[in-house]
């Protein structure tokens, strides 16, 4: 890692957002000091308190911040305040506003439930050994984005239009960066599809066999979306690093969630082609918890950790965290959301304790 300052610009965001960013702010400079490099942190605001504030969901002041900056970490958006679904401006439209600004089209979301939590997980503890998983879901591609998108009544008959479209283009550097992912991992991706129906799945499928060939070493098979739903849940333990398509990818990545036993649990990465990327907790803001000082810092504090590992190249001090977390998480620490009594404050003090 070089000597300089890395640039972080935390998105605290809305309900327990800002919660959990402090908590993983405090493990971020612990760590920092542990490991002997400088960061610094710009706070700014998205989402539903910076449309309170400026009346846009992504002022331009936090889009150049996160322009600048080395990382960017973010809590979440949205409640109920914002959650007129007819209103011009949403906090939502933030999030997705500085994916594509920033260019950020993968995002990662690694799975590996702990062993001392099998309790809280839906599924059999014996079909969790061994589970651990990123899936790589495209994410500004796809139909979220394709045009044509409107509704209309022809003859009385109403109708609603969504595209389903990608270039090989996108679908190429997304599977490339799986495959580079697999290649420092068990050497295998899956690519999910729906290749039996959709010709944006045939060009998908065409494209990520050519992009196997320039990894000899990794292997690849593809799976229909359908089935792969279920083999997700069945045998889990048989997956490495997982590709698909926005949609898909959106479905799955919240099934492969439950493996882990708490949405709480679990971080994520939006990366691009440069170093720069947003780490964030798969979770929303949870306002029934908001401000009550017990929601889980674990899925950010791990995010935090992603964070060091894929923009700032630390990741003997990503291990350091990761291992904090599984420490504490082994030693019978729960916030309430798995099964403990124990608010963020002391989770986090737990983390950093065994950092
Ligand atoms: P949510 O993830 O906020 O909450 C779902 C349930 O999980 C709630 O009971 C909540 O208390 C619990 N929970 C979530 N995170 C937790 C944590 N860290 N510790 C303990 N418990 C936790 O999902 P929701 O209720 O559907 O959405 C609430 C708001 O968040 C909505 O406005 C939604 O649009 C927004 N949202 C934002 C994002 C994002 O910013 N990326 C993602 C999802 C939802």
């Amino acid at each position: 890692m070089s000597a300089h300052a890395h640039r972080i610009v935390v998105l605290g965001g809305d309900g327990i957002g800002p919660e959990v960013c402090a908590a993983a702010r405090s493990v971020l400079e612990a760590v920092a000091a542990k490991d002997s490099f400088t960061l610094t942190f710009e706070d700014k605001l998205l989402g539903g308190c910076a449309i309170d504030a400026h009346g846009t969901a992504l002022p331009d002041d936090t889009l150049e911040a996160c322009k600048r900056a080395d990382a960017v970490l973010l809590g979440a958006v949205g409640g109920p305040k914002w959650d007129d679904p007819t209103a011009k401006v949403r906090p939502e439209q933030g999030l997705l506003g500085l994916r594509r600004a920033l260019g950020l089209y993968a995002n990662l979301r690694p799975v590996r439930p702990h062993a001392a939590l099998a309790d809280v997980s839906p599924l059999k503890a014996d079909r969790l050994a061994g589970v651990d998983i990123i899936v790589v879901r495209e994410l500004t591609g796809g139909i979220y984005f394709g045009q044509p998108r409107r509704r209309e009544t022809v003859d009385g008959v109403e109708k609603a239009i969504d595209t389903l479209e990608y270039t090989d283009v996108e679908i190429r550097r997304v599977v490339r960066l799986a495959f580079r992912l697999a290649s420092e991992r068990k050497q295998h991706v899956t690519s999910i599809d729906k290749a039996n129906v959709l010709e944006s799945s045939r060009l998908w499928r065409q494209v990520a066999t050519a992009v196997g060939a320039e990894f000899p070493s990794v292997s690849l098979d593809h799976q229909l979306v359908d089935s792969a739903a279920m083999r997700l849940i069945t045998e889990p333990a048989r997956y490495d690093v997982i590709v698909t398509e926005n949609m898909f990818g959106d479905i799955l990545t919240d099934e492969a969630a439950v493996l882990a036993g708490s949405l709480g649990l679990c971080p994520s990465a939006s990366l691009g082609d440069g170093r720069a990327g947003l780490y964030e907790p798969i979770h929303g803001s949870a306002p029934d918890i908001a401000g009550r000082g017990i929601a889980n810092p674990i899925g950010t504090i791990a995010s935090a950790a992603m964070l060091l590992r894929h923009s700032l190249g630390a990741p003997a001090s990503a291990a350091r965290i990761e291992r904090a977390i599984d420490s504490a998480l082994a030693d019978g620490l729960r916030t309430k959301d798995i099964g403990g009594g124990l608010g963020s404050d002391a989770m986090t003090e737990a983390i950093l304790k065994r950092l």
